[in-house]
């Protein structure tokens, strides 16, 4: 069995059973058993959604912290371009890559600088190669594992390329080797990172090529004391390397087609509105577009789990930054992009929606599934702690839930059960069934009477006898 990691979890103690989450989830991955959620580790694709709408604050994201860096003896910051738009338009680019330098890191690396790589990759990709259209962007790994469980026939259209933080951590690594002569393994390297599938992609790879990040901070987790440290003393700007607004465009959505000028473009963002697009493409529908531009989060990486700035805001602050940049800058020098540099490994698919691995149970558990659910109310109201009739239909055929579970068809059930013990309560023992009894007395009065007569006629008899 495969074994799973995830970066959002369950905290148990909170969890109030109160199904907010499970309507939520874009791969149905939660259920409520026993008053508790419980996520499928198969399903889950650590999009976020589930912490963004838990009332009770019962999912969380685990990352990793500052004091992990102390385990190399040299560590580069690897900050997320969306990192900057939460700081007001005053605190410049150098101010925040140098406060990096103040919370303990030797190095730090703009990752716009791997998504400006990227950019022209992408490109050469759409100008000069035979692609399947539409291409789809593969920056997102809440995207890339949702196209992985539940749209596996879409894998060949995913862009071919890395995402910005595993060439920008390639880059670094490659870097420091060259100019230090020292092991590689001697060196961290850090995602300052918006979300938690970033982590999730860090530990377990979205294809079959190790990750160049030792791990992921959350931006959630350091931004006051970064914002303390920029306020108070800006350190040397001279080892941040920094890129264009091409690059940090990327933090929000339409930022990376606009960068690579791919002009027939469909951007879309928020993970329910990608799952219905992602439907289109599966079926077909959407050849005539060149490029889909998928990002998890509503608003792109801005709006990512682990920020701290309402994400309008926040937009509002990187567009402001954007087009400053573009004022200095029309039209940046992208560095080029060798094919070894961007490469990735081969995506497996990862369906979930099978109901068996041997193919003969696989159809009988639908057709049972089909009767399961034709039986249920189908008002999805989730009381049973799946999120639909269908889910539940499946958890039944699965052995996981039963048609109890559904409160109306308790309800039915508690009706006829009802019904029955008020038929029960009207057929009392012969006993105390008085009309049994009366009729009893009259039979037996008859019989009496008919007794009677014979004993008189016996009398008669034996008077007549005497
Ligand atoms: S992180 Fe996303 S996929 Fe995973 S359980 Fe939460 S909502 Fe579902
Ligand atoms: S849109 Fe950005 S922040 Fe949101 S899940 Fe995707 S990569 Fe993470």
């Amino acid at each position: 069995m495969i074994e799973y990691f995830h970066s959002v979890r369950l905290i148990s103690e909170r969890c109030k059973g109160c199904v907010s989450c499970i309507k939520r989830c874009p791969t149905e991955a939660i259920r409520i058993r026993g008053g508790k959620a419980k996520i499928t580790e198969s399903r889950c694709i650590d999009c976020g959604e589930c912490i963004r709408y838990c009332p009770n604050r019962a999912k969380t994201a685990v990352t990793d912290s500052l004091a992990d860096i102390k385990r190399y003896p040299h560590n580069v910051a690897l900050p997320a371009p969306s990192l900057y738009s939460q700081f007001e338009a005053q605190v410049t680019v150098d101010a925040i890559l140098c406060g990096l330098l103040s919370l303990g890191f030797d190095e730090v690396f703009d990752v716009a600088v791997g998504a400006e790589v990227v950019t022209t990759a992408i490109r050469e990709l759409l100008q000069h190669k035979q692609v399947k259209r539409p291409l789809i962007s593969s920056a997102c790994p809440a995207v890339v594992r949702l196209i992985q469980v539940k749209f596996p026939e879409l894998i060949d259209h995913l862009v071919p390329f890395e995402a910005p933080v595993e060439i920008a951590a390639r880059m670094v690594r490659e870097e420091y080797a060259r100019r230090t002569g020292r092991p590689q393994d001697e060196l961290g390297v850090w995602f300052i990172t918006p979300c938690p599938a970033k982590l999730t992609a860090i530990r377990q790879p979205l294809g079959d090529l190790p990750s160049n990040i030792s791990g992921a901070i959350s931006i959630a987790d350091i931004f006051g004391e970064l914002r303390r440290v920029i306020l108070q003393k800006p350190a040397a700007v001279a080892k941040c390397r920094r890129a264009s607004w091409a690059g940090m465009g990327w933090a929000v959505a339409g930022g990376e087609t606009e960068a690579a000028g791919v002009l027939n473009t469909l951007v879309v963002h928020e993970i329910h509105s990608i799952s219905n697009v992602l439907e289109q493409v599966a079926m077909g529908k959407l050849k005539d577009i060149d490029y889909v531009e998928a990002l998890a989060c509503a608003g792109g990486c801005i709006g990512g789990p682990l920020m701290v700035e309402n994400r309008f805001v926040a937009e509002h602050r990187m567009r402001n930054r954007l087009a400053v940049g573009k004022r200095l800058q029309p039209q940046p020098e992208l560095p080029l992009a060798p094919e070894d540099l961007v490469q990735r490994g081969t995506l497996e698919p990862r369906p979930i929606m099978r109901l068996d691995e041997d193919i003969s149970k696989a159809l009988y558990k639908v057709e049972q599934m089909e009767r399961t659910l034709e039986r249920l109310p189908g008002l999805d109201c989730g009381s049973c702690g799946s999120p639909t009739c269908k889910a539940l239909a499946e958890d039944i055929v699965q052995g996981q839930a039963s048609e109890m579970d559904c409160i109306f068809k308790l309800r039915e059930r508690v009706h006829e059960l009802a019904k029955e013990m008020m038929g029960l309560a009207e057929k009392l023992p012969p006993s105390l069934d008085k009309k049994e009894k009366k009729g009893a007395i009259r039979d037996g009065k008859s019989k009496r009477v008919a007794g009677t007569s014979g004993r008189r006629g016996g009398s008669d008899d034996s008077g007549g006898g005497a």
